[in-house]
C-alpha cells in the first residue's frame, strides 16, 4: 500500500517536473530528470547531488546549442578549427596557438595578429580562434578588412557611426582578415582607426595581412596612421607568424616555383 503511495506520488511529481520544466524553457530537465533518478537511486546520490546533475545537463546542453548560434552568427567563410590545423606545416606557432584557443586573450581584451604569405592558414587559424571564442560564450564576427570598412562608411554615411562602434564593442571578438589586401582611401583608413581605437583595452580583434606591420604604411595611405594604429593593436597583442609554401598549393609540385619559393622550402616528400 505505501508502495502504491510513493509510486502514485512520483508520477505526480514527474509530471510536475514536466510541467514546470517547459514553464522554465528547459525541456533537458524532464529527460535528465527521469534517467538521473533510477541512478541517483541505485547510487545513492544525495538530494544536492541529484539536483545539480540534472541542471548540469541543462546547462550544458544551452551552452552547446549557444555555440551552434554564435557560430552561425559570426560569418564565418567556413567553419574551421584547431582540430582540422596540421601543426607539422606550421610548428612554430603551434603552442601560441594552442594557448590562444583557450580564450584567456579574450577576458584580457588581448588582440592576435597573424601574419604571413597567402595560404599559410591565417584565415583557418583566425576563423579557429573565432570558433574557440564562441564555444568560451563569446559574441563573434567575422569579415574582410575591405567588409568592415564598407560596413563603418555606412554608418559614417547614416550618422551613426558612434552608435555602430558601441554595438561592435558588445562582440567580445571581431575578426578583420585580409588587411592589407586592397590599399585603403583616407576616408576608409580613418574609419579603420576607429574601430581600432573603439576596441582598444576594451574587447579583443584577430587580424591576418600577407603583409609585415612595415608594409601597413603603404595600406592606410599614411605612415602616421599605421603607427597610431599598430601601436594600439600590438600594445596588447600575440603575434603568429606564419611561414612557407601555400599549403594549398602542396603536393602538386607548385611549390618549387621560382615565384612561389620561400626560405624555408617545405619540399613535399
Ligand atoms: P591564408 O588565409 O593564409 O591565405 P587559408 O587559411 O585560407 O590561408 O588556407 C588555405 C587553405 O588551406 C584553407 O582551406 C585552409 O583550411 C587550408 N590550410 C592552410 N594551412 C593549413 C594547415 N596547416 N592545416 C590544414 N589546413 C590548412
Ligand atoms: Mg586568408
Amino acid at each position: 500500500m505505501a508502495t502504491a503511495n510513493n509510486t502514485a506520488k512520483s508520477t505526480d511529481a514527474v509530471k510536475q517536473i514536466t510541467y514546470l520544466a517547459a514553464a522554465l524553457k528547459a525541456p533537458r530537465i524532464t529527460e535528465a530528470a527521469a534517467r538521473l533518478a533510477d541512478q541517483a537511486r541505485d547510487a545513492g546520490w544525495t538530494h544536492e547531488d541529484y539536483l545539480a546533475a540534472v541542471l548540469e545537463r541543462e546547462v550544458s546542453a544551452r551552452n552547446a546549442s549557444g555555440a551552434q548560434l554564435r557560430i552561425r552568427a559570426a560569418g564565418f567563410g567556413a567553419v574551421k578549427t584547431l582540430e582540422d590545423f596540421d601543426f607539422d606545416a606550421q610548428p612554430a606557432i603551434r603552442q601560441q596557438a594552442g594557448a590562444l584557443a583557450s580564450g584567456g586573450f579574450l577576458t584580457e581584451a588581448r588582440n592576435v595578429v597573424l601574419l604571413g604569405p597567402p595560404g599559410t592558414g591565417k584565415t583557418h587559424v583566425a576563423t579557429a580562434l573565432g570558433v574557440a571564442a564562441a564555444r568560451h560564450g563569446h559574441r563573434v564576427l567575422f569579415a574582410t578588412a575591405t567588409d568592415w570598412v564598407t560596413r563603418l562608411t555606412d554608418a559614417h554615411r547614416a550618422g551613426r557611426l558612434p552608435q555602430e562602434l558601441a554595438k561592435l564593442r558588445r562582440y567580445g571578438l571581431i575578426i578583420v582578415d585580409e588587411v592589407g589586401y586592397l590599399p585603403f582611401e583616407q576616408d576608409a583608413a580613418n574609419l579603420f582607426f576607429q574601430l581600432v581605437s573603439s576596441r582598444y583595452e576594451h574587447a579583443s580583434l584577430v587580424l591576418t595581412s600577407n603583409l609585415p606591420f612595415s608594409g601597413w604604411g603603404g595600406v592606410f595611405g599614411d605612415q602616421a596612421v599605421a603607427a597610431a594604429m599598430i601601436d594600439r593593436i600590438v600594445h596588447h597583442a600575440d603575434v603568429l607568424t606564419l611561414k612557407g609554401a601555400s599549403y594549398r598549393l602542396r603536393g602538386r609540385g607548385i611549390d618549387s616555383l621560382p615565384s612561389i619559393r620561400t626560405t624555408t622550402d617545405q619540399t613535399e616528400t
